[in-house]
């Protein structure tokens, strides 16, 4: 098993511009020191290198790519009410986004079954255009596209289990049939989208798959629909690739949402998700997404890890 991450991710730090902000370093130190104190439970730790302008531009317009460069060689600032960056989320951002890459390369190279980025910031809010939602480049969307037009991979299954909808990578795939994305998200919160009604559009049409859920639902149904909608569609897709964003903010102390999910609901996903790559022979790589309660944050991701270490 792989850990990909980058000390560059510690440094996107919204004391400066955004005070009092839930995504913070904090986040990835609760969850280094947990795996720490269990000698990484036996992961690989590998550098995330820096995605390349053209990686980045696989699913982010050129325009983007700038925009967000110059705002951090500027010093940064807020870029929405939600959303910020510093000088040095440039290169937090392309560690972000080139540790999902390198891990796609790893997985589809032969190296290795499974593989998790413990980076930030988080990705799949960010749009084509645009950053919102504390994510600035859509890190898990990038090393889909990667693993399609470079690795050879012919269909990849993205499974998001972030409790808010992954609105950014849902739009870049909306048109795709060999990319399927699957939502379980709380309904009625940020950012909006991810209807039930939605599965797409033109070619992409029943390859967009959301299970919106009231904010007080526990691990019972977001096991159901993992287990009895996303992968039985998953299944008749054929991945040669599953990925995970992997939120941990259904968990039920996270500041951001209501539902009640515990860090073992977490390890029983990730057994799921785990078996259904094993039936498919498909490699299985997670990003890693929101999770606002560190501690809590840091119990999941543990348990996410050990449930892929055995
Ligand atoms: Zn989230």
């Amino acid at each position: 098993m792989l850990y990909f991450s980058h000390p560059a991710c510690l440094d996107h730090d919204p004391a400066a511009v955004m005070p009092g902000h839930p995504e913070r370093p904090e986040r990835l130190r609760a969850i280094e020191r947990a795996l720490a104190e269990r000698d990484w439970l036996g992961w690989e730790r590998r550098e995330a290198p820096a995605a390349s302008g053209e990686e980045l531009e696989l699913v982010h317009s050129a325009e983007h790519v700038r925009a967000i460069r110059e705002l951090c060689s500027r010093g940064g600032g807020a870029i929405d009410p939600d959303t910020y960056a510093v000088e040095a989320s440039w290169e937090a951002a392309r560690r972000a986004a080139g540790g999902a890459s390198a891990m796609v390369r790893a997985l589809l190279g032969g190296e290795d079954q499974i593989g998790f980025c413990g980076t930030r910031p988080a990705g799949h809010h960010a749009e084509r255009e645009r950053a919102m939602g504390f994510c600035l480049f859509d890190n898990i969307a990038v090393a889909a596209e990667l693993a399609i037009r470079e690795l050879g991979a012919e269909r990849v299954l993205i499974v998001d289990w972030d409790v808010h909808h992954g609105n950014g990578t849902a739009e870049i795939f909306r048109h795709r049939a060999d990319v399927l994305v699957a939502n379980i998200h709380q309904g009625g919160i940020f950012p909006g989208s991810g209807a039930r009604q939605d599965t797409g559009s033109g070619p992409g049409e029943g390859f967009t798959i959301n299970l919106p859920v009231p904010g007080d639902s526990t691990e019972e149904l977001w096991l159901e629909l993992l287990d009895e909608v996303i992968l039985p569609a998953g299944r008749d897709f054929e991945p040669s690739l599953v990925l995970v964003s992997a939120g941990f903010d259904a968990h039920r102390a996270d500041p951001l949402a209501s539902c009640a999910l515990e860090a073992s609901s977490f390890g029983r996903m990730a057994t799921l998700v785990r078996d259904f790559a094993a039936e498919m022979e498909a490699p299985l790589g997670a990003v890693l997404e929101g999770g606002y309660d560190v501690d809590a944050l840091a119990d999941c991701v543990v348990a996410t890890l050990e449930a892929w270490s055995e």
